[in-house]
């Protein structure tokens, strides 16, 4: 009884030390496994953004040349660059009229005169876009996520909305004048 006994720890132990051999390679398997997996999800991430970037085709769309061509200087850096203008500069802060308020870029009607409201922020405000008109993206220029908004059609950039506006939607529309143009109503 004591041989096969003995040859059993024997065996045993022999299994834990073949164990204790494979556990390296496995665990290291795992974290190359790990690694690799990280790496490629990363990669994924970076180029399904690249090619979400690349894949968006606005209805007007026009070269960086023939941006700078149709618009003023101010107007293409906000527009094209995604710049702010300087607040209590726009001409259209303290517009009251009547009206729509389009793109700058492209015509597309994207406020109305209606939904304008003193923000005291020295940026034309709106607590509404026309719907369909404006699209958002994120962005974390200033180190924190603030929800850009842009042309639906041409994609220039228009400002940034934040959740402190008045009722009834709650909404601040905080719009660079020089994104926009005004249409009085009469001439609409
Ligand atoms: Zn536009």
């Amino acid at each position: 009884m004591v041989g096969p006994y003995i040859c059993l720890k024997g065996k045993q132990k022999k299994s834990v030390l073949l164990k204790k051999k494979l556990k390296a390679p496995i665990f290291l398997s795992i974290i190359f496994l790990l690694t690799a997996c990280g790496e490629s999800s990363r990669k994924l991430v970076e180029d399904t953004a690249k090619n979400t970037e690349k894949e968006i085709t606005y209805a007007v769309t026009k070269t960086d040349a023939e941006w700078r061509a149709q618009l003023t200087d101010m107007e293409y850096y906000v527009l094209r660059k995604a710049a702010t203008e300087n607040s209590f500069t726009s001409e259209l802060l303290n517009n009251k009229e009547e009206g729509t308020y389009v793109c700058a870029g492209c015509a597309t009607p994207l406020f109305k005169s209606e939904t304008k409201f003193d923000s005291g922020t020295g940026w034309p405000s709106f607590y509404q876009e026309i719907a369909g008109n404006v699209a958002y993206d994120v962005d974390y220029k200033i180190g924190y996520p603030r929800t850009e908004e842009h042309c639906a059609t041409c994609g220039g950039h228009l400002g940034h909305v934040f959740n402190d506006g008045p009722q009834p939607t709650g909404k601040r529309h905080c719009i660079n004048g020089v994104a926009l143009n005004f249409i009085p109503k009469d001439q609409q």
